[in-house]
């Protein structure tokens, strides 16, 4: 049997920059239950910064990750991992209202006309968010990997935790091909399976809901796209950025309740894509070239879940990351791991209050 101190189920991006933050203090075993760790939520995301997404409360976490994405310290990445675009959000009525301290600024018409050539004429202004930016998610997910494994972390993929029990004040952990691990923590980064895992564990599921979302990669009769502002319906119909000269990365904002999979696109997602980005844009679509989805899951108030379960000892909650797992992940990250080592937080999330994080708001 494998002895560790700390055993983190799930390495996507919530698994791995966890592992990364606490390799150095314990001794850590990451699993996953696919061959890459990046298969599910994290590979499949739209790849962008936008500090205003996901609430207040959520907010906190994106602003005090930016540093750190920008210019991350020199042994982490040799390099940033944004690119700047800005966001607009576009309007027919009243512009969106957003989180206290976000820059941002209004764009009326003609500006808009200028920025989004082609914008059908019903969109009549905008909110612009500077800020927002395409975040490089492989090389972040590596960069997370790379610095767990030299912090001495062991990283186990084709691994599914089967169910684990606790005895002694360890956790028994037994997985899928029969190998068993014994751990004093159990962190339930699993994603989309963050309940199921739970319940494998015996821990009262906190109700993570698993959302799906689809992704469209179009290529379309206008240019010089690969710099345009990400651009999104204020009311939440749609968004698309530019990824290519002539191609474009289009989501019907869409958000179908799923269990846990390995999510794949419907044909009427799809069809609603094209059909809300032709009411928006007058560019003539030339092929559907990619088309993808994923999970988002999102506890009941859709605010990430951080910290120890009080009702199952040693069990921790990293769950519940919804549509800004990444771009939050590094402030999340150094405020999981203050919680788990019961340690000072990290200066970058020394003013982010727990509390609202704490698995105890539903217990
Ligand atoms: C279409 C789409 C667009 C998005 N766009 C953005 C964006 O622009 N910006 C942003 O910040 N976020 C975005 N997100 C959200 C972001 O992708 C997620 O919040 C984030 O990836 C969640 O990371 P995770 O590690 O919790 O989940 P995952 O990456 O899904 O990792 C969970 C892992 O747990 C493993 N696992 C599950 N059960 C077990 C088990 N029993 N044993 C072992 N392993 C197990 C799975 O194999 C999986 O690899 C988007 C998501 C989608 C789907």
């Amino acid at each position: 049997m494998t002895d560790v101190d700390v055993l983190i189920v799930g390495g996507g991006i919530a698994g791995a920059s966890l592992a990364a933050e606490i390799a150095p203090n314990r001794s850590v075993l990451l699993v996953d239950a696919e061959d890459q760790c990046g298969y599910h939520s994290t590979g499949r995301s739209a790849a962008f910064w936008l500090e205003s997404y996901g609430g207040p409360v959520v907010a906190q976490l994106s602003t005090a990750s930016r540093v750190f994405l920008d210019s991350p310290p020199v042994d982490f990445s040799g390099h940033g991992f944004l690119r700047t675009r800005g966001d607009l959000h576009i309007s027919r009525g009243d512009l969106p209202e957003l989180p206290e301290g976000i820059e941002s600024r209004i764009i009326e018409r003609p500006e808009l006309e200028q920025m989004v050539p082609g914008i059908r004429s019903e969109w009549r202004r905008a909110l612009f968010e500077p800020g927002c930016a395409d975040i490089d998610v492989a090389g972040l997910q590596s960069a997370y990997l790379r610095q767990f494994r030299r912090s001495g972390g062991t990283v186990r993929p084709d691994s599914r935790l089967h169910s684990a029990e606790r005895i002694g004040g360890r956790w028994s952990a037994e997985f899928q091909d029969g190998s068993t691990v014994s751990a004093s923590t159990l962190v339930n980064a699993a994603g989309a399976w963050a309940d199921q895992v739970a319940r494998a564990a015996g821990v009262g599921p906190l109700g993570i809901a698993p959302k799906r979302r689809t992704m469209v990669q179009l290529r379309v009769g206008q240019g010089g796209l690969r710099d345009l502002p990400l651009v999104d319906d204020s009311e939440g119909s749609f968004y698309f950025k530019g990824e290519g000269d002539r191609t474009i990365w289009l989501s019907p904002h869409d958000e179908i309740d799923s269990d846990p999979c390995d999510a794949a696109p419907d044909e009427i997602d799809v069809a609603l894509a094209i059909d809300r980005f032709e009411k928006a844009v007058d560019w003539p679509i030339e092929a559907v070239e990619r088309k993808w989805a994923g999970l988002r899951s999102f506890a009941p108030d859709r605010v990430p879940v951080y910290g120890f379960d009080p009702q199952a000892a040693g069990f921790f909650w990293c769950a519940g990351q919804g549509g800004f797992g990444i771009q939050s992940a590094p402030a999340a990250a150094k405020l999981a791991a203050s919680l788990l080592l019961e340690s000072e937080p990290d200066s970058m999330v020394a003013r982010v209050d727990p509390a609202p994080f704490s698995p105890e708001r539903f217990r």
